[in-house]
């Protein structure tokens, strides 16, 4: 035991959500201590995530009270049980992924960590860990769900297969945004999309995991990256990060548009990261003979898109959802990105508030008014 082992305070400020009519408040509940196999964050930020907003919104359900917040950086200030080969250690500056694999079901065990089972039925429809219970709780013992590891808080628990080190030279809260926005566009275009140099790219909707996707089409070698947007300012922001062409599908006729910009034949690859039915119809438009459709953005609940049958048949195209990426072997690759300056990390995230701004951060971010990504700063 290390002799300035932090101490961690019997009780915490959290974002919690008790119920969808009362929306998001800040309480005082019990701080989370790390069972076998998990470490306790003190959370320097979290990253406020469009996907929040469904379950905000009871569009998603989820058990409540819960507390959300699933895109964090913080400082490890205790180890659990079982972490001794797991490389961290106490005082450690990390990231959390908000996909976190059991490792141990079949899927995890084959490397699928973005389809662990336990993680969906346990984390995603109960809001427990996998020994099937929460870490968190009021100040009478009342157990409160966590989604992801309740990073709105200011101490999380995380899985060791969910963390990885952050180094010192980085910034500890720009680097919250590496967990979701970075992450699941690094599985996006690496894993899914599967891009190779030179091919074409169209991205649409550019927010948080957007302005990835662009970034990262980019360090992969893409030729042209055109961004799709309905917000010039958005689009602007997107020009700035590397995007060679921007459409605004508002004004513009995406497919005419896109077809002109690449010699008629459309894109190889397009990215669709809102998840509602006009995103995917656009995406699917602008896309090539060939071409690979990857959707990124979660839908509001059960939700359906128009697709054409036979052009896709007859055009052979396919169609390649992806979520998150492989946690265990992307996240650390994402950070050496982040720390190489291909993934521009700190340009992303456009606005800091605090814990008691969250609620009206969130409403902000679903009027669409937050370019890249805010982040609270505990
Ligand atoms: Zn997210
Ligand atoms: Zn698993």
């Amino acid at each position: 035991m290390s002799h300035n082992a932090p101490v961690v305070p019997d009780t915490m400020r959290a974002a919690v959500l008790s119920s969808i009519e009362k929306g998001l408040e800040i309480h005082t509940i019990r701080t989370p201590r790390p069972r076998a196999g998990e470490v306790l964050v003190k959370v320097s930020a979290c990253g406020l995530c469009h996907s929040d907003l469904h379950v905000i919104g009871g569009a998603i359900a989820f058990p409540l009270p819960a507390v959300l917040g699933h895109e964090v950086a913080g400082q490890v200030v205790e180890l659990g049980p079982g972490t001794e080969h797991s490389g961290l250690q106490v005082g450690q500056q990390v990231a959390g992924a908000f996909l976190m694999p059991c490792g141990s079901c079949p899927a995890c065990a084959a490397g699928r960590d973005d389809l662990c089972g336990p993680f969906f039925s346990m984390n995603r429809l109960n809001g427990t860990l996998y020994d099937g219970e929460t870490r968190l709780a009021d100040c009478e013992g009342n157990p409160i769900a966590m989604y992801s590891m309740g990073g709105l808080a200011e101490y999380c628990v995380i899985p060791v297969t969910s963390v990885a080190p952050v180094p010192d030279t980085m910034d500890p809260v720009a680097s919250a945004i590496l967990g979701c926005a970075a992450l699941t566009a690094y599985g996006a275009v690496r894993r899914s999309a599967d891009l190779r140099a030179g091919q074409s790219v169209a991205v649409v909707a550019t927010g948080g995991v957007g302005s990835n996707v662009i970034q990262l089409s980019k360090a992969f070698g893409a030729k042209d990256v055109i961004a799709i947007d309905i917000s010039d300012e958005k689009l602007d922001a997107a020009l700035a990060l590397g995007a060679t062409a921007v459409v605004n599908s508002a004004t513009e006729n995406a497919r005419e548009r896109v077809f002109e910009m690449t010699g008629g034949f459309g894109v190889d690859i397009a990215f669709e990261v809102l998840g509602r039915p006009q995103t995917w119809e656009t995406a699917l438009n602008v896309l090539r003979d060939g071409g690979r459709m990857v959707p990124i953005g979660l839908g509001a609940g059960v939700q359906t898109a128009g697709v054409e049958i036979n052009r896709t048949v007859r055009r052979s195209q396919s169609i390649v959802g992806s979520y998150g990426a492989l946690t265990r072997q992307d996240l650390p690759e994402v950070i050496r990105l982040a720390e190489a300056g291909i993934i521009r990390y700190e340009d992303i995230v456009t606005r800091q508030v605090s814990l008691d701004e969250v609620a009206d951060t969130y409403d902000a971010l679903r009027r669409g008014e937050i370019q890249g990504r805010a982040v609270v700063k505990m």
